[in-house]
């Protein structure tokens, strides 16, 4: 699965976030053994109101969503990257996550304390990212020792490594974060396992009060421009309404939505901009038995896509009998789609689309 790690500095509610994340109704009816793993680490629904409809359609007995892993990675102050806080534990859980939700703190209120003494999310913002910076500089030192040493060696693949390293650091020396340098397609598996810190895809969450849930305030109005200035996205969401809504029933969250002025759940954008920065998408399998949803990456060929469910799917793939969403619905489901010649046999070479339905054929 694909895993979204929350950072941020101390008291910006990153815990409460990740609490209402876990809690929520949604992941708890969804049908997990486990919604949380670790006390850190929570898996929840990826929401999509497609899901009911094909489920509604087939007469499926259960409906199980897509899920995404959130893991609450507390301990980033100032200086961590030199190992004060829980430095080093930190950026280990970091390099193991595919994007970073860091949590802004865009809300005022002289109760909770900032540890820099006044609400300044850009600033905030900038403190991070020069510790996740600082970081990747110190973690490719290192390696560049063992790479030189590798090339002696004869090891080609480490000639490539050199070079990679040698190109974000340049970026890094530069103010600049690794994300920015521009890689080849031939480079970008390489580029990857490298597992720098900074070219993690980031989503800033800017928490605000209560009261600007709907429409954010002035300090978020200042994140989104830096985030659109960067290229990255940014959600708004008020951690502790999130925190409130978790503990209701669906009906009384909707309510309370309604009141607040919200259309949908914080977390539910939260969730789908997640899904979005990391270039996912999903597909659908769809019987009598169940309805199911689950995440590829954009531009998955249909073995792969297939592997998803099972290896075995993948390696004895022979094709994948494929109806759209928007057919499956309009056709009232399989038989309809069927007749109407809208179910398509597709083989190893089709890129699954956002949406398909599918039922795959595999030799055993
Ligand atoms: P963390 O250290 O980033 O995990 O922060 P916490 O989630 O523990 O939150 C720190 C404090 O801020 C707690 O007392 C929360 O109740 C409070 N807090 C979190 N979100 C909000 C919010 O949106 N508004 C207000 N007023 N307080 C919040």
């Amino acid at each position: 699965g694909f895993k979204m790690g929350i950072v941020g500095l101390p008291n910006v509610g990153k815990s409460t976030l990740f609490n209402a994340l876990t809690r929520t109704a949604a992941a708890q009816a969804a049908n997990f053994p486990f919604c949380t793993i670790e006390p850190n680490v929570g898996e929840v629904a990826v929401p999509d109101a497609r899901l009911d409809k094909l489920a509604a359609i087939a007469a499926s007995k259960e409906i199980i969503p897509t899920r995404m892993t959130f893991v609450d990675i507390a301990g980033l102050v100032k200086g961590a990257s030199k190992g004060e806080g829980l430095g080093n534990q930190f950026l280990a859980n970091i390099r193991e996550v595919d994007a970073i939700a860091h949590v802004l703190r865009c809300f005022e209120d002289g109760d909770v304390t900032h540890v820099e003494g006044r609400v300044d999310p850009v600033s905030d913002a900038e403190t991070i990212e020069m510790e996740l910076m600082l970081a990747d500089m110190e973690s490719i030192e290192k390696r560049m020792q063992n790479v030189v040493r590798k090339i002696r060696g004869g090891d080609k693949d480490a000639v490539q490594q050199e070079r990679l390293l040698k190109m974000a650091l340049q970026a890094l020396e530069n103010g600049q974060p690794a994300r920015v340098v521009d890689v080849d397609e031939e480079d970008a598996k390489a580029w990857k396992l490298l597992q720098l810190l900074t070219t993690k895809p980031v989503l800033y969450v800017c928490n605000v009060g209560e009261a600007e849930a709907a429409d954010g305030n002035a300090h978020s109005a200042k994140v989104a421009e830096m985030a659109a200035a960067q290229g990255n996205s940014h959600v708004i969401i008020s951690a502790q309404i999130e925190e409130e809504i978790s503990q209701l029933d669906p009906d009384e969250a909707e309510m309370f939505l309604t009141e607040m002025g919200l259309t949908e759940a914080g977390l539910d954008r939260l969730i789908r901009a997640g899904y979005e920065l990391l270039h996912l998408e999903t597909y659908f399998t769809v019987g009598p038995k169940e309805a199911r949803a689950w995440t590829i990456k954009q531009g998955t060929l249909a073995p792969q896509a297939a592997g998803v469910i099972h290896g075995d799917f993948e390696k004895g793939f022979i094709r994948a009998e494929t109806i759209a969403y928007d057919d499956f619905v309009a056709l009232n489901g399989e038989q309809g789609a069927k007749e109407a010649g809208k179910m398509r046999a597709e083989g190893k070479g089709y890129q699954v689309k956002d949406g398909d339905v599918l039922h795959f054929l595999f030799n055993t």
